[in-house]
Formats: structure tokens, sequence, C-alpha cells
């Protein structure tokens, strides 16, 4: 709602102003005021009105709060937590080959990572951390990761005793019992599903 309707309707619902000007002198003038506005239902109606509420919320099951931790509100798809690594669906294998773009992007230098190459002179990751200490979740990473590697998740309770407790590759990679849950590809920074429509093919000119 704008201000300027907001305005609107503060004029419009008969709103009854409280005099602050003149507060009271003393306490009987207290007393005599409280009185009079108890008497005339402002007291009764407000009473009333935590009361229906209560009511709601026990017995009719209109409540309108959440009981966090044990409910948490659904929050969007596109939402930057903490990130997740993911896996091939058909090997299980990570998807991250090592280039290092998310490395070389991350604004907050807060990425590390080590590569070798293996004995079939395919690029191995052997480290790889992120510093949450640092990490702005830009987002920057996952936009930029060519093999939709690296995506936000929607963990976004990051309080812990041990901050490198969330930063291991291990501790962002999907177990492998769990691959069988992981979507393709969710998270921030993955591509949409209605992807392929958006795509303009390359003229033949090219
Ligand atoms: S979200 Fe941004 S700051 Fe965090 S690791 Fe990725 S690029 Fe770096
Ligand atoms: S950009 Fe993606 S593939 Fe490249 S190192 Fe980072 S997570 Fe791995």
């Amino acid at each position: 709602m704008g201000l300027e309707k907001f305005k609107k309707r503060v004029g419009t619902q008969n709103y009854v102003k409280l005099d602050l000007t003149h507060p009271p002198a003393d306490g009987w003038s207290a007393f005599k005021q409280v009185l009079k506005r108890s008497l005339k239902g402002e007291l009764f109606v407000g009473l009333w009105v935590t009361l229906r509420e209560m009511i709601n919320a026990l017995f009719r099951g209109k409540m309108h709060t959440t009981q966090y931790p044990l409910e948490k509100l659904p929050i969007s798809p596109r939402y930057r937590a903490i990130h997740e690594m993911l896996r091939l669906l058909e090997s299980g294998h990570y998807r991250c080959i090592g280039c290092g773009l998310c490395e070389k992007i991350c604004i907050s230098n807060c990425i590390a990572m080590e590569t070798r190459y293996d004995e079939n002179q395919r690029k191995e990751v052997t480290e790889y951390t992120i510093n949450f200490g640092r990490c702005i979740f830009c987002g920057y990473c996952a936009e930029v990761c060519p093999e939709l590697a690296i995506v936000h998740g929607g963990r976004y309770e990051t309080a812990s005793e041990q901050r490198a407790s969330f930063s291991l590759f291990e501790d962002m990679l999907t177990p492998i019992d769990k691959l069988n849950l992981q979507k393709e590809y969710p998270g921030f920074g993955a591509v949409s599903p209605n992807a392929d429509d958006n795509i303009k093919k390359t003229p033949l000119a090219y």
C-alpha cells in the first residue's frame, strides 16, 4: 500500500485520535480517563479482539504465526543460501570440473580450490572450500559455473560453533545415498525448466 493510499485509508476509517496534548495532571484525572474510555467500550473491544484471535488460533486452526523451528515458511526457489555442489545423475560423480571460474569471479575472494590431474589425465578437485564468514551470497559463482555444478540451496540456518564446518566440499556435495533426491537443477544459478524455449538458435550464417 502506497503512502497516499495509506493516508486516505486512515482518514476514512473513523480512527479515534487520542488527545496527547493534555495528559491527565493527577491520579484522579487519570482514573477518570480510564473509566471514561472503558465505559465507552474501548478497553473491552480490545480485550474482545485479543480473545477472538486466541479462539481462532487455538480452536479454529487460524494460527497466524509460525512455530519456528518446527515449522518453516517456504522460501523462493531462487533464494541464495548455503551453496550446494551437485552430482551427475548418471554416474554420481560430482559435476565440478575444477575450471576455477567460480574462484576467480568471487568478489569476496572466499573460494579456495586445488586440483590435480589423475591417472587418466582428468582434472580432479582435491580441495574446495568456501569461507562463509566472508561470502556475501552474491550468486556470481553459481551464475558463472559452466557445469551447473554449484548452486545456492535453501539452507539458511548458518549458525554453528565452528565456521569451518560449513565450507568443505563434502559438506556441500549431494550425499551419494540421496542422489535420487537431487533435482536437476535446483536453486539459484540453475537453468530454468523451460530454458530450451528461451534459447535463440544460432543463425546459419554464423
Ligand atoms: S556467493 Fe558470491 S561471495 Fe559467495 S562464494 Fe559465491 S561468488 Fe563468492
Ligand atoms: S565454476 Fe563450477 S565447474 Fe568450475 S570450479 Fe567452480 S564449481 Fe567447479
